[in-house]
């Protein structure tokens, strides 16, 4: 059998309103029923796009990067590469070296709390953060603290889930060393105001971590305008790939820190008396990377620029107007965030059900939906309840899977007999796609 060196031979992503048909996990019975997979916000589904990327990489190129003279690692290291820079165009880097490649946005996150937090972090400096983080951005800052006798702020919310910047920039002064706030919440959806975060604390002259593992497969990111030190970012989330990610810094400060770990590729050069470290952004990247994830995710970013973020956040809207206005109808649930500016997640509680039940009961409608904490156990607390269903949306739901959703809530009411009501009769605009 002979080599296979032909270019790529790719599926091109065909625009339509959703871009669905381009996603073959989607098209499957679940139970019997059709999949409607709401639960986005933990894992987004991959398009063919990314699964044949990264086919092409094991069946044609195969080979570890940045070592080899060889044809094969030369065609890997440059495919390799070449997602750097779409990342980098992505969200608006000055430089491709400001891209690291990494597991995912917590290892992004823990990377800047061992390395900048360990250095600049002392007894009694504080790190400020909000009451709506995702434990990846609430621990690593807890261990720094805990190790250097720092203390972690949290910036408070209000009852819709919006952060109070009034009292978040009290906290702010001259022992703040770091402020690490999420883009959009993944419990909640609110979309915080990151730029205006970033100036209050540029004021104190602390820097600024943005979590924005929520936030890039739903609107434009662009890290230059928001003036953030940090962005991290989860492939998996953006329908690339689970096990790589990306932490974006700026040159001055990556520069400025000490490497993550140590190994392969981060050198320059290593003899027993002394190791000198590569420049960036390979000093972050010790070890043979995730090389096959990383083209996926370059995969996955031309197939959103292909869908184009406009749309996406346009229809995106849309259909969360829709999915948040027939929820409001049910009796007896109650929506857990409800922030003016909100993005893809609808949480919520169901008198006298528990949200596993929900779950479980969605889930024989084939209805997909996450329930529990969320890996973001404070808020949930400050809203006062253990555990919500949460239904997230991408830009291939239609409002006949938000129509699934609600038929399936009615049947976990009557299946606990609980509340008022059965189903009004829908909406008959409800059967076309919002951008259609
Ligand atoms: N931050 C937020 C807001 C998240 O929603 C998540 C995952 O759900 C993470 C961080 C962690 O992402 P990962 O598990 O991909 O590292």
């Amino acid at each position: 059998m002979g080599l296979v060196t032909e270019p790529r031979a790719m599926t091109e992503p065909r625009a339509s309103a959703s871009g669905r048909e381009n996603f073959p996990v989607l098209d499957q019975r679940v139970h019997g029923k059709p999949l409607v997979y709401l639960d986005n916000a933990a894992t987004t589904q991959k398009p063919q796009m990314v699964l044949d990327a990264m086919n092409q990489f094991y069946q044609v190129d195969n080979s570890n990067i940045h070592r080899g003279v060889h044809e094969l690692s030369e065609r890997s290291t440059r495919h390799y590469e070449e997602a750097r820079v779409k990342i980098q165009r992505f969200i608006n880097a000055a430089d491709w070296r400001e891209i690291i490649f990494v597991r995912g946005a917590t290892e992004g996150i823990n990377l800047v709390a061992y390395t900048y937090g360990r250095r600049h972090v002392q007894a009694g400096d504080e790190i400020v953060i909000s009451a709506m983080e995702h434990h990846s951005n609430i621990v690593p800052w807890q261990i720094l603290c805990e190790e250097k006798q720092a203390i972690l702020r949290i910036a408070p919310i209000n009852q819709r889930g919006e952060l109070l910047l009034d009292e978040f920039e009290k906290l702010l002064g001259p022992r703040t060393k770091l402020v690490s706030v999420v883009h959009v919440s993944n419990a909640l959806g609110t979309i915080n105001p990151v730029a205006e975060i970033a100036r209050m604390a540029h004021r104190h002259g602390a820097p600024v971590f943005i979590d924005g593992a929520q936030a890039v497969a739903h609107m434009k990111v662009d890290v230059q305008a928001l003036d953030c030190d940090f962005y991290a970012l989860s492939g998996h989330k953006m329908f690339g790939p689970t096990g790589i990610g990306v932490l974006y810094g700026k040159a001055a400060l990556l520069n400025k820190m000490p490497p993550y770990q140590g190994g392969g590729d981060m050198i320059s050069s290593v003899t027993f008396a002394k190791t000198t470290y590569n420049d960036l952004p390979y000093k972050f990247e010790a070890g043979t990377p995730n090389i096959a994830g990383t083209i996926g995710l370059g995969a996955a970013v031309d197939y959103i620029n292909e869908i184009g973020l406009d749309r996406i956040q346009a229809y995106e809207h849309e259909l969360l107007a829709y999915g948040t206005a027939q929820l409001e109808r049910i009796p007896g649930l109650r929506l857990i965030g409800t922030a003016r500016e909100k993005a893809s997640v609808l949480s919520f509680v169901l008198e006298g059900v528990h949200p596993h039940d929900v779950g479980t009961i969605l889930d024989r409608e084939g209805v997909a939906v996450r329930t529990g904490h969320h890996c973001a156990q404070p808020v949930l607390e400050w809203f006062g309840v253990p555990a919500t269903t949460r239904a997230s949306l991408a830009f291939y739901n239609t409002r006949q899977d938000i129509d699934a959703l609600v038929a399936g809530i009615y049947k976990v009411k009557e299946i606990f007999g609980c509340g008022a009501g059965s189903q009004p009769a829908r909406d008959s605009q409800s059967r076309q796609e919002v951008s259609s």
